[in-house]
């Protein structure tokens, strides 16, 4: 069976865990800052904070720039439930827009339709690795004095117009979550242009105090690891290799798939597949999934309900490019690891799948 995903941790990693080990100094300290350092060099020098995941990521950068009740924050519905988690936890509401189909990203318009005078942030998700329109969303926040925050979690080093995800807005959040396109077992980071959200979030992490026993703010502990940190810092050596193998498996899938639709790179933009993600059109995706298994090929699909379905939210939308998405949407295995053979195996059950018909 070629699973759905496989995370990519190996010796380097091992001996890592290992050195922070003997070190004795296990919780957050050297290791973290110089991950820190090192993952701001992929995003325009910018200042990095890490935290020990993306939701937390997500959740401080918000606090930081003093998102809280009364606010809205302005979200895809597709996308992965920690998006509106983090909005959710900051006490303010979350507002579903819908998706470009083709990219699975944000739709700008859609955005612009929604801004309310309550209207604090903006949240696109740079969705499978592919970035959401940011040159003109960015314009958007512009125009209306928003504030700009990225949902970065699968798309690390990820580009659109050369400008890096991440380097958009006042902050941008990574997650190093196993399947994401590099780990740390659990982990997050936030990129931002600005001392004073980076102090913040460092203050927030760390029970609201920068200097020991002198809580400034009520704060969290939602720090990193040095263990975490030291298989992040192995791990963000390969990421540019990884994500060239990656693109090149997606150039092969498509290239080489036929039946089904294949997704598209806007012209501006650097896809990082995340995930290399079809829709089944003319027949049912569930079973499509279950062929494939049949034959020996994971998938995945993400994600089978729009957030603001969930329980968690559930109101009532109508946002139809979101629920064709999660109706259509199968995720082949992509991750760097795949051999000729098996990318091969995985054309051949597609094309044999979506030939058979429904
Ligand atoms: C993974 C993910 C997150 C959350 O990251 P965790 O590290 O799992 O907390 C947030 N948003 C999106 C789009 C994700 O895929």
């Amino acid at each position: 069976m070629i699973s759905a995903a496989k995370p990519e941790v190996g010796e380097e990693e091992r001996a890592a865990v290992d050195r922070v080990m003997r070190s004795g100094m296990l919780a957050q300290g050297p290791e973290v800052a110089a991950f820190e350092s090192e993952f701001s060099t992929i995003v325009n020098n910018f200042h990095s904070v890490a935290l020990n995941s993306g939701t937390s990521a997500l959740h401080m950068s918000l606090l930081a720039i003093g998102v809280g009740p009364g606010d809205e924050v302005i979200v895809p519905s597709f996308s992965f439930a920690a998006t509106a988690n983090a909005v959710g936890l900051t006490g303010a509401t979350p507002v579903f827009v819908d998706i470009e189909l083709d990219y699975f990203a944000t739709d700008p318009a859609a955005i612009e339709a929604a801004i309310t005078p309550r209207t604090k942030a903006i949240m696109p998700v740079h969705l499978y690795g592919h970035p959401a329109n940011m040159p003109v969303i960015a314009a958007i926040a512009k125009k209306h004095n928003l504030l700009l925050v990225e949902d970065a979690a699968q798309a690390h080093m990820a580009a659109i117009d050369g400008v890096p995800v991440g380097a958009w807005g006042i902050a941008g959040s990574f997650s190093f979550y196993p399947t994401k396109n590099m780990t740390s077992g659990e982990g997050g980071m936030v990129t931002t242009p600005s001392e004073e959200v980076a102090r913040s979030i460092r203050v927030l992490r760390n029970q609201g105090m920068e200097k020991r026993y002198e809580n400034e703010v009520i704060g969290f502990n939602t720090r990193m690891t040095d263990i975490h940190a030291a298989i992040g810092r192995v791990q963000l050596t390969k990421l540019a290799g990884w994500t060239a193998k990656r693109q090149a498996n997606a150039a092969f899938l498509t290239e080489n798939i036929s039946g089904v639709v294949t997704p598209p790179t806007a012209p501006n933009a650097e896809h990082v597949f995340h995930q290399y993600t079809v829709r089944v059109v003319d027949q049912d995706r569930d079973a499509f999934a279950t062929e494939l298994a049949a034959r020996g090929v994971g998938s995945g699909v993400y994600y089978p309900t729009p957030i603001h379905r969930l329980p968690s939210f559930g109101i009532d939308l109508d946002l139809p490019q979101t629920e064709i998405a999660a109706q259509q949407v199968l995720s082949l295995p992509i991750y760097p690891s795949l051999t000729e053979d098996e990318l091969s195996t995985i054309v051949e059950a597609v094309n044999a799948i979506a030939k058979a018909g429904s």
